[in-house]
């Protein structure tokens, strides 16, 4: 992955946040040089009463 913005090579980041009652992971790529970031993945799990519900929403990244 090539940052589009100034060329330089982009690294996987892979963020995790904890929000109470779910967890929100976030796949993303940033630029090593400018920080530009793009986002492609958010991961949610969340626990229902006797199940947990895994959301994934996948960005178009270009
Ligand atoms: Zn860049």
């Amino acid at each position: 992955m090539i940052c589009t913005k100034c060329r330089n090579d982009m690294q996987l980041v892979i963020q995790s946040e904890n929000l109470g009652n779910r967890v929100r992971v976030v796949y993303l790529y940033q630029c090593v040089a400018c920080r530009r970031s793009l986002t492609f993945e958010i991961v949610e799990v969340r626990r229902d009463t006797d199940r947990i519900v895994i959301t994934k929403s996948r960005m178009n990244v270009s």
